[in-house]
């Protein structure tokens, strides 16, 4: 692996967000141990490097609030679904201890005899002492996802960018399961996700990162090095979104918003 992008770390702080549907592999259900493994081991590669971590794992490999059933309403649902986050950050939390990374799992959800609960000021004074920070239960509220989380999460401590661990290269410009010849976008605004509907994450949460200028860099996690790559800066991985927005771009953005505000107003005083 080409390691010279290493010479100088480009993020200090960094918000990894794992799925749950990655920590379940190939099984198609729970936690694969040698996922959970891989993942830890990069993770700890990084953080020996300097770099400050903080996670947010999904809880999809065990239940989504969407996948309810007659009878079990949506905001139960949800909660059982940030219940599953936690089992994820807790095991999680277990492979990185083992490789001896020190780490704290803190939850939206107080449940003290398992995990701290969730003190931002706390959470950034384990990042600056080098412990890897895991946030389990979302936000705590239902309706939302562990995407926003992660952004949510990623806006208060001060993030330099937000890595979203998925199983495919990247983003695509059509589903590349479905078809071999979607084409890979390298760099995109987050304009052109939201007015694109590209799925890379929900509204919410692409929204905090553009309103916070958190970059997002889209990378698969299933191939081996990458999560590692990702977080010291390999410039080569990935999707990279608003990351090298430069000022013509931004200007096109600001002047698209006054348009889209002015049409707005318009629009408003003309009906
Ligand atoms: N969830 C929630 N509020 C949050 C985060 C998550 O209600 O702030 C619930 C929601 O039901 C969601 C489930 O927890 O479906 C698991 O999270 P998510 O679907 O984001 O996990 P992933 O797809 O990343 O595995």
């Amino acid at each position: 692996m080409d390691r010279s992008y290493e010479a100088k770390l480009k993020y200090s702080r960094v918000m990894l967000k794992v799925s749950g549907e990655a920590l379940e592999g190939a099984q198609g259900f729970g936690i694969d141990p040698s996922v959970l493994q891989t993942i830890a081991s990069e993770v700890a590669a990084a953080a020996s490097e300097g770099v400050q971590i903080a996670i947010v794992v999904g809880g999809g490999n065990f239940f989504r609030g969407v996948d309810r059933w007659d009878g079990l309403d949506r905001a139960t649902a949800d909660y059982v679904g940030m219940l599953a986050t936690v089992m994820n950050a807790i095991c999680l939390q277990s492979a990185l201890e083992a490789l001896g990374v020190q780490t704290r799992v803190q939850t939206a959800i107080e449940m003290q005899e398992i995990a701290e609960p969730y003190i931002r000021r706390r959470a950034m004074r384990h990042l600056e002492h080098g412990r890897v920070v895991i946030f389990g239960a979302g936000t705590g509220n239902p309706f939302f996802t562990t995407d926003t989380a992660a952004a949510l999460r990623a806006a208060e401590i001060g993030a330099d960018a937000f890595f979203k661990a998925t199983k495919v290269d990247g983003v695509y410009d059509s589903d590349p399961v479905k078809n071999p010849a979607a084409k890979l976008h390298r760099q995109l605004s987050y304009r052109e996700v939201q007015d694109r509907g590209l799925h890379v994450m929900d509204e919410t949460a692409i929204t905090l990162c553009k309103e916070n200028d958190i970059p997002v860099v889209v990378f698969n996690l299933t191939k081996q090095g990458n999560v590692l790559r990702a977080i010291l800066g390999d410039p080569e991985i990935g999707t990279s979104i608003g990351v090298s927005v430069d000022g013509a771009q931004q200007q096109h953005e600001q002047q698209h918003e006054q348009q889209q505000h002015s049409l707005d107003y318009e629009a408003e005083f003309s009906s």
